[in-house]
């Protein structure tokens, strides 16, 4: 019998599920990832138990689910979900169907598990319960639906996004039948929520092979959710685009600069808006893909002026990316690649000796100038400019003198 290293408040769980008479098992993405010896996000549990009486048998419960059957059980303050096992209807949001029928029986629950790689259920005393051949599907390396594709797609769009998810987080190809499914119902996910779409983008964009967006291309997938991907390859700019992202190292927001890196600013925020991003990634995704036009500067303290005009939070991403983006876009040019390495090593230099690049870091504030006469408001702002600039010029002139001695003289 197979035997799957579970850890040991899994194994509690299970054990005083299987105590009180109910059965009890790990279930889902933790069991294949344990067969494919990977470590598993998380551990879910499914059990023949009833909401209710998980409640009752442990003490420390939360009704994360309650309605859909899931119970969190902390243990240690960490909490594992326990999921009665059950029919679905209709998906509404990825994890919760919009009614569910428990069942007392486990292959029912595996049934409606998407693929069959997903479909396994395991327990010390009964081993690998795979109903599916999710076993023989991790050795094909393929991902296939439990049941009839069409169905299962057919009552969950997400489904189809989610196949070429798991074939770029485990370098698998989607089996025959299943993909032709995906062809003819991939429309399908424009019935989905956006921020359902958003979590699986980004688990595919962060996989090892993020390169498999084309299949999502190929299948018609992104003609429904991302568009952009399709103008990309009209512009001939397709196979450039997905291998830089997998040159990226696995940084969301380095990997979304990458695949937008054609869009002008505001496209990139609309997009990423679109998907249902937080601001932070559209602030940052847009400014690094618009931060990629400012040609690079071959004097210190052309370093230091681009770092204020692109912004000190994002720099060392934006030099990151540029390398990566250099060393495979331009290939052959040598002296752009010296460019961008001299820049490189000026950021840290100028970092490493606190040379000024913002106002914050200037020898003199506001309140100073207006000591010196400078009307509130516009003409302090202009003030302080004016002589950051002196200063990104020459970092020698930033102490409190020098400056008030350039204000006077202005
Ligand atoms: P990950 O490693 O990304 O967490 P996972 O396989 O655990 O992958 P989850 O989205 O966490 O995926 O879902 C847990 C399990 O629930 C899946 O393995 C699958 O059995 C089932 N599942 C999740 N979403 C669906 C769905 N839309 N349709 C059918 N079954 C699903
Ligand atoms: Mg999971």
């Amino acid at each position: 019998m197979l035997k799957i290293n579970v850890p040991k408040n899994v194994k509690l769980i299970i054990n005083i599920l299987e105590k009180n008479g109910y059965e009890a098992y790990a279930v889902g993405g933790c069991v294949r990832d344990a067969i494919l010896l990977k470590e598993p996000n998380d551990w879910d549990i499914t059990t023949s138990a009833m909401p209710e009486d998980v409640k009752n048998i442990f003490n420390k419960t939360i009704d994360t689910g309650i309605k859909h059957g899931t119970v969190t059980v902390l243990i240690e303050r960490t909490g594992y979900e326990v999921t009665t096992y059950r029919i679905d209807g209709e998906y509404e949001d990825g994890r919760h169907p919009k009614s569910v029928e428990f069942t007392s029986n486990l292959i029912e629950d595996l049934k409606r598990r998407d693929f069959t790689i997903n479909a396994m259920a395991y327990s010390d005393k009964k081993g690998i319960v795979d109903a599916f051949d999710g076993i023989g599907d991790l050795e094909r390396k393929v991902i296939k639906c439990v049941g009839n594709p069409e169905d299962r797609f057919n009552e969950d769009a997400l489904r189809i996004l989610r196949a070429v998810r798991f074939s770029a987080v485990l370098d698998f190809d989607i089996e025959e039948n299943t993909k032709k499914a995906i062809i003819k119902l991939a429309e399908n996910l424009n019935k989905i929520s956006k921020e359902r779409i958003q979590v699986e983008l980004e688990k595919l964009l962060m996989s090892n092979h993020p390169e498999k967006l084309k299949t999502a291309y190929e299948t018609g997938i992104t003609k429904v959710i991302l568009d952009e991907v399709d103008k990309i390859n009209s512009l001939g700019k397709l196979d450039e685009t997905l291998n830089l992202i997998r040159k990226m190292p696995v940084n969301h927001y380095l990997r979304w600069s990458a695949l937008l890196n054609h869009c002008d600013k505001s496209t990139v925020a609309n997009i990423l808006r679109g998907l249902k991003f937080d601001n932070k990634t559209i602030n940052i995704v847009s400014r690094i893909v618009d931060a990629t036009n400012n040609e690079l500067p071959h004097d210190r303290a052309g370093v230091r002026k681009l770092i204020y005009l692109i912004g000190e939070d994002i720099f060392r991403e934006y030099i990151e990316f540029m390398e990566i983006y250099i060393s495979y876009i331009h290939k052959e040019n040598l002296e752009i690649q010296k460019l961008i390495t001299f820049v490189k090593n000026e950021y840290f230099d100028i970092l490493d000796k606190k040379e000024c690049i913002s106002l914050k870091m200037l020898a003199i504030n506001g309140r100073d100038l207006i000591e010196l006469g400078a009307g509130r408001g516009a003409e302090v702002g202009e003030g302080l400019n004016m002589l950051l600039n002196k200063v990104l010029e020459d970092s020698s002139l930033n102490t409190k003198e020098k400056l008030i001695d350039i204000y006077k003289n202005r």
